[in-house]
């Protein structure tokens, strides 16, 4: 009987240590690490078109630079009356305003620009505030797992300890069989003969071979004939 003690302990274990594995937070963290993996390459993407945007604006930026200290250097040329050829004079001013019109759209273009990135950096804000929220989430889904397993394996602990003290009661070889047994029959190696039937199986064994069972010495290992586990009778 100590045998049995010894499966109902190690199937306690086994129920503890799948309640662990099958924690309902485990699947919530799961989710929430595949959607920040998705916000993540989500705003890689996001930060790639407003760097490539922010160039573009920066290139404008020097371009309307120098087109606008060309435009004062010539116009100082310009007032400053050192220029006297009348073909000279109309050259320049023709291109200060060529180069006016060249700055104006210069400066749209920049706008549209700053229209582009606008609305990036709020779309960039918008997702590491949602990664931010789901971090913190799967923080406390962490914090909540490491507690839960630690208060589970302080069962497992005191089941183990139960486990051991009825395996000092059983054989050693008999132990080592109910462990291959019970590792090859989906952690039950040890069953209960109730009256005619396996508790194992839940199948009624036949007559002859029941009496055969109660006729065996205890010590004997007997195992049922249809699921192979170690029938256990009551002294
Ligand atoms: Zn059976």
């Amino acid at each position: 009987m100590r045998l049995l003690e010894v499966q109902a302990h190690d199937t306690a274990i086994d129920q503890l240590r799948h309640k662990i594995r099958t924690l309902p937070e485990r699947t919530r963290l799961a989710a929430l690490q595949a959607r920040a993996a998705e916000l993540e390459a989500r705003v890689g993407e996001l930060r790639e078109r407003h760097t490539g945007l922010s160039e573009r604006q920066s290139e404008i930026e020097a371009q309307v630079g120098a087109a606008r200290a060309r435009k004062d250097a010539l116009e100082k040329r310009l007032y400053a009356g050192i220029v006297s050829s009348p073909r000279e004079l109309q050259a320049i001013d023709e291109e200060v305003r060529h180069l006016g019109t060249y700055v104006g759209s210069l400066e749209d273009r920049e706008l549209e620009l700053m229209e582009e990135i606008e609305p990036l950096e709020s779309q960039i804000a918008a997702v590491e505030d949602e990664a931010g929220r789901l971090a913190d989430e799967a923080s406390s889904l962490t914090g909540a797992i490491s507690e839960a397993e630690v208060a589970v394996e302080a069962e497992v602990a005191v089941e183990a300890a139960g486990r051991a003290e009825a395996a000092r009661g059983v054989s050693a070889e008999l132990l080592a069989s109910y462990e291959v047994i019970r590792a090859k029959l989906g952690g039950v190696g040890a069953a209960e003969l109730v009256g005619t039937s396996c508790s194992g199986c839940h199948l009624s064994l036949p007559a002859m071979e029941v009496d055969r069972i109660r006729r065996a010495s205890p010590e004997e290992m007997i195992t049922c004939d249809n699921c192979g586990r170690i029938l256990v009778r009551r002294a």
